[in-house]
């Protein structure tokens, strides 16, 4: 690893080692950005290194191809803490820094007594990672949340977005239709100011029912469709269409909810894939709903 204070790069990383779904060849390098000097530098590092640069945040929700990929991972550091900015009648604004933890922005919340985040609770991975794919559950979408975002390209730099100019919609937001490099480098948030105790006991119930009903522990990519309508759930729909607990080449769907797509040891992106066009094809036939992916397909 090359490093000083505001970029560091780390050659042929490992997707397989970098992914919750545990699978994916080597890119190119990863590039952790510290701040905005970071950023001041990141372009002339990317034309060093060559290849495509992508955004990447904790692999939470990234199944990536097994052979190596022609791809420069770009990641917020995310050392830095969340920042009160001020209060705006019953509403808190917060910027919390885009490679932050999205457990650590919840812990932060909490203890800060600040409410909003609580049905996030469990959903692995970063805030920017967040905010690209409007992570959501329990009725609260982060992109609900949302004030603007600080988005770095190297062609604008950096520049304020207001929410309403994000897309934001299920599982959706601008930062997906970009052409080349978009990285959310920091974000404002909207929370309430509420009562610490309470909010800490929504997040663990939150939790507590996720955990019974989602297999948290497991190598997984989270949920592998996005539900085709809000009266539709992928997993009922797989259910209904016999793909619970159904395994290939080492990949299974969860017999605990059958939208998670799991390495069970051993698995490729290639038999992923294949059991995924097979459940796609059965859901088709079955219910005649169109399934479309949740988890970013790499490259
Ligand atoms: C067990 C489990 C449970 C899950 N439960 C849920 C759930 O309940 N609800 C839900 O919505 N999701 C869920 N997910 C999916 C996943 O956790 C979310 O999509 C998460 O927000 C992705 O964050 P990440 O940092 O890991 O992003 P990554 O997986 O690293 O990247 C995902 C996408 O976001 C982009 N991206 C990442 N960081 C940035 C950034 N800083 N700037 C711009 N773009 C960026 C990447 O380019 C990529 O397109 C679950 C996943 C797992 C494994």
């Amino acid at each position: 690893m090359t490093s000083s204070p505001a970029i560091g790069v780390v050659d042929a990383p490992s997707l397989a080692e970098r992914t919750s779904i545990r699978i994916g060849g080597r890119a190119i390098a990863e590039v952790s950005v510290e701040g905005r000097h970071g950023l001041e530098r990141l372009p002339e590092t990317l034309k060093r290194l060559g290849g495509e640069a992508r955004a990447f945040g904790r692999g939470s929700n990234i199944l990536a191809a097994d052979a190596d990929l022609p791809l420069v991972l770009v990641r917020m550091a995310g050392r830095e803490d969340i920042s009160v900015l001020g209060e705006e009648g019953d509403t808190v604004l917060v910027r919390v820094p885009g490679g932050m933890r999205l457990s650590t922005l919840l812990a932060r919340a909490a203890a800060l007594k600040l409410s909003g985040l609580e049905g996030l609770a469990g959903i692995p991975g970063s805030v920017g990672g967040a905010v690209a794919m409007n992570a959501g559950s329990f009725g609260v979408e982060i992109g609900g949340l949302l004030r603007k975002a600080s988005v770095f390209s190297p062609d604008r730099g950096l520049v304020e977005v207001d929410a309403q100019d994000m897309a934001l919609t299920y599982r959706h937001s601008a930062v997906q239709d970009a052409t080349g490099l978009c990285l959310v480098h920091d974000v404002t948030l909207e929370l309430r100011p509420g009562n610490g105790e309470a909010v800490r006991e929504k997040m663990a119930a939150c939790m507590l029912k996720k955990r019974q009903s989602q297999p948290l522990d497991a190598a997984s990519a989270g949920s592998a469709f996005k539900n085709p309508a809000p009266d539709a759930a992928a997993g009922k729909l797989l259910e209904e269409a016999g793909f619970k607990g159904k395994k290939l080449g080492g990949m299974a769907f969860s017999p605990l909810h059958a939208n998670f797509l799991l390495n069970e040891g051993g698995g490729t992106c290639e038999a992923a894939l294949e059991l995924l066009n097979l459940a796609r094809e059965a859901v088709q036939r079955t219910s005649g709903q169109a399934l479309e992916l949740e988890i970013r397909v790499w490259p």
